[in-house]
């Protein structure tokens, strides 16, 4: 009975116009950086293992003061050639995916793209490579699996060839929208597989009584674990000729404790032979065996947890004396969150709905937007008013933690602090994710993290101490709000 219910998603991405018109001509290549010292050869570090190539800042033709250029490659197999890329032309796009990244005013690849991509497209044999890749937040890591997953794709097959499994609706809706655009000049089709709103289901109804065609299968599907899932199981898509798999926030989809189970069951219904691609900004110790296992074999690109915070996002911390003083201060600095756009991190969904009762009710205007009870339709209202601005300050749980791309975002408030299941350690990665909110692809930003007793107190050390990196404490209100408008 599910056959038709998702037809609505199914976009065709055809190409625009016959004549490409002036504007989406690329642009002229971006002149080649001088030659990084030693030319294309990797350099090589004595203290690293033999396999290991680090590839210096240069040698990307990327900014060498962008923190987000460190990042270490280990290739499965160190003898093949491999040299990362200073422009997209030398990737070895096609034609369109190329007009695709320059219609994005993309000019040069980011450094995980130009280390990346070189890793996911075919080698000389035409074989493929797993990888597991971590890079900084808002380094462009989705154009990375997107382009990936587009040039996997045969549009005169009509089966579904990629696959992309992401932790919530709202950043497969954001992903749907990112191919959609790279993949603009493609015929390229792609599925959101999420949970239906209301309206879709009366329509996937409408379409069954009126035996409405079957749409032919999309060639990239993107979806939460839970739906995908339930589709394969209910024969609603087949997956089983698809030649790559994407996890985004891949920790998240890997960990036992978190998706892993889901993805490995999605994985079962995969070809053996499946092209399987994870990023992520964080990969905990914990996960990255299971990382491993997901992505045998794989081409490892990996970030020092030390520079895994980006300058680019100055930190603070405002101490309160108890959870009342706590609220005081954010409603004192309302006015100044709303110069930009702010999100505001709690723990739980019920504390997500008292705190924006009560700064309603104080006369502050406040979206929210957290799982479980809420229904598909609301998020997306609520995610996408904020998207376009039409509101400034939203109140959310880890839900939204990651993958959220909104470049107005100035600030993160971590109203509660981000803690483990528990409640009781601190919860490093969240925290990263949290505050990767702002500061995306070089934008500056403030995380200001609210200390109201003596646990949230040692979490925030213990965060410091995490990532090597001081939080500043700010003492008066007033600096609070400067800090906010120096942005
Ligand atoms: P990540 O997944 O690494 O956190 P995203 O893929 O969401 O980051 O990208 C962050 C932002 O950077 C997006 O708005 C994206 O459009 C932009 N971006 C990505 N690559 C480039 C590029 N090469 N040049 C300019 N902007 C880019
Ligand atoms: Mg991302």
């Amino acid at each position: 009975m599910f056959r038709f219910t998702l037809s609505r998603f199914l976009i065709r991405l055809t190409m625009a116009h016959t004549a490409t018109p002036v504007d989406d001509k690329p642009p002229p290549p971006v002149p080649k950086e001088e030659p990084a010292p030693n030319g294309d050869k990797p350099e090589e570090e004595p203290d690293w293992a033999d396999d290991e190539v680090k590839l210096d800042a240069l040698d990307s033709g990327i900014d060498p003061e962008d923190s987000t250029a460190n990042v270490e490659i280990t290739r499965a197999d160190p003898t093949e050639p491999y040299k990362s890329a200073s422009t997209f032309e030398e990737i070895g796009l096609s034609e369109e995916l190329l007009k695709g990244v320059y219609a994005m005013k993309f000019q040069k690849p980011s450094k995980i793209q130009a280390a990346s991509l070189p890793l996911i497209l075919p080698k000389a044999d035409g074989t493929r490579s797993n990888l597991i890749a971590q890079g900084h937040n808002g380094s462009g890591k989705t154009a990375c699996f997107v382009l990936g997953m587009l040039s996997h794709v045969d549009s005169s097959k009509t089966q579904t060839q990629a696959v992309c499994i992401v932790p919530t609706r709202e950043l497969a809706r954001q992903i749907v929208g990112v191919i959609e655009a790279i993949g603009k000049f493609t015929s390229a089709t792609v599925r959101l597989v999420v949970k239906e709103t209301d309206e879709e289901r009366r329509i996937a109804r409408e379409q069954m009584r009126n035996r409405t065609e079957k749409p032919p299968p999309a060639h990239v599907v993107v979806g939460t674990p839970g739906k995908l899932m339930d589709l394969v199981k209910r024969r609603a898509l087949d997956i089983s000729a698809a030649s790559v798999v994407v996890l985004d926030e891949a920790d998240e989809m890997v960990n036992t404790q978190g998706m892993g189970d889901q993805t490995l069951r999605i994985k079962r219904h995969l070809p053996p032979t499946v092209q399987t691609l994870l990023f992520s900004a964080t990969y905990s110790d914990g996960v990255r065996e299971l990382a491993k296992r997901m992505a045998p074999n794989a081409n490892h690109i990996w970030v020092k947890r030390e520079t895994l915070s980006l300058d680019k996002v100055s930190q603070y911390y405002f101490r309160v004396g108890n959870a009342a003083e706590r609220y005081s201060v954010l409603q004192e600095i309302y006015e100044t969150l709303t110069l930009g756009q702010t999100i505001i991190f709690v723990r739980t969904r019920n504390a997500a709905q008292t705190l924006t009762e009560n700064l309603r009710a104080d006369g502050n205007a406040v979206s929210v937007l957290y799982g479980g009870s809420m229904s598909p339709e609301e998020r997306d209202r609520v995610i996408d008013e904020f998207r376009h601005g039409t509101t400034k300050v939203l109140v959310t749980t880890n839900v939204l933690s990651r993958g959220v791309d909104v470049r107005a975002i100035t600030a993160v408030i971590n109203y509660d602090l981000p803690m483990d299941p528990t409640g009781v350690e601190a919860d490093p990665e969240t925290y990263l994710h949290r505050i990767g909110r702002t500061g995306r692809f070089g934008t500056k930003g403030v995380a200001i993290n609210l200390v109201h007793d003596e646990k949230s107190m040692r979490i925030l050390t213990d965060l410091e101490k995490y990532y090597d990196k001081k939080i500043v404490e700010v003492t008066e209100v007033e600096d609070l709000e400067r800090h906010i408008k120096m942005l």
